[in-house]
């Protein structure tokens, strides 16, 4: 997608869990060459809007589109298949698999064959070719030295990374992460900032979760901030710390 076009647009995206409006009419977009930040204090409806984005909740209201196609009705398969891959909030490794086998997940989600447990069934060949592209994703990530060690041996920061490799697997053009940078240490969080550069410079399209301020300032083009599940700001960062509905937002919350 050329520089500046629209990748993602959630319009009037609206969420209820019963009588909970977990997001209220929410509007923004992540344009081609952009990193985005969503950020918003516990509860504000981050997670809930990345559900929107990628099929797993589905909307109550309003639309969101991928290249200006409705993503409507698809489900999370099939949107990840157009080239949007996430990371959970609550990390999704399976300890006792390879770090290698851990990303090989993530190609194969783009693959043609059913559901994500024929993993377990694939032909030789075809599964060659998906531990090819794992290797190739976890040079890129920077994991290529423990690719045959237990994902359960991994500190922290390194599994956040994983995750991202895995991701990345999926060949997206946007990446949607949910606060990869949670209870990290300040040297793992500079090592994934890096990361998250390189990633864009790449020309990949970032939508990152972040609970903490600090840490995304530096590194976002744009900032979208939520509070009880309703936008309170949008627009570059420098202005958007600025503005007394943010202020209020995480002095109070
Ligand atoms: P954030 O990621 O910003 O911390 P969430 O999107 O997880 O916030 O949650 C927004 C609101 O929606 C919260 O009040 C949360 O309790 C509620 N919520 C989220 N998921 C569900 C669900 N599956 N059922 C009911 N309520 C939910
Ligand atoms: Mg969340």
């Amino acid at each position: 997608a050329p520089a500046g076009s629209p990748l993602i647009k959630v319009e009037k995206a609206r969420k209820a869990f019963g009588g909970l409006v977990a997001v209220n009419d929410v509007s923004f977009e992540v344009r081609a060459g952009q990193i985005v930040g969503l950020i918003g204090p516990n509860g504000a409806g981050k997670s809930t809007t990345f559900n929107l984005i990628t099929g797993i909740a589905s909307l109550t209201g309003g639309s969101v589109f991928y290249q200006g196609q409705p993503l409507t009705g698809d489900s999370p398969r099939q949107i990840a298949r157009h080239g949007i891959a996430r990371t959970f909030q609550h990390a999704k490794i399976l300890p006792d698999m390879s770090v290698l086998e851990n990303v090989a997940l993530g190609a194969h989600l783009r693959g043609s064959a059913g559901v994500f447990r024929s993993f377990f069934r694939l032909e030789r060949d075809e599964e060659a070719t998906l531990l090819a592209e794992a290797a190739y994703q976890l040079d890129r990530v920077g994991l290529g030295q423990y690719r045959d060690r237990p994902a359960g041996d991994l500190a922290l920061g390194q599994i956040r990374i994983l995750e991202i490799a895995r991701a990345l697997a999926a060949d997206p053009t946007v990446l949607l992460l949910d606060e990869p940078a949670a209870g990290l240490r300040h040297g793992e969080k500079q090592e994934l900032s890096v990361l998250l550069r390189k990633l864009h410079e790449e020309g990949v399209g970032v939508l990152l979760v972040e609970h903490d301020m600090g840490f995304v300032m530096g590194l976002v083009d744009h900032l979208v901030v939520l509070d009880f599940g309703t936008l309170i700001a949008d627009g570059n960062p420098a202005d958007v710390r600025k503005h007394p509905a943010v202020i209020a937002a995480y002095l109070g919350g």
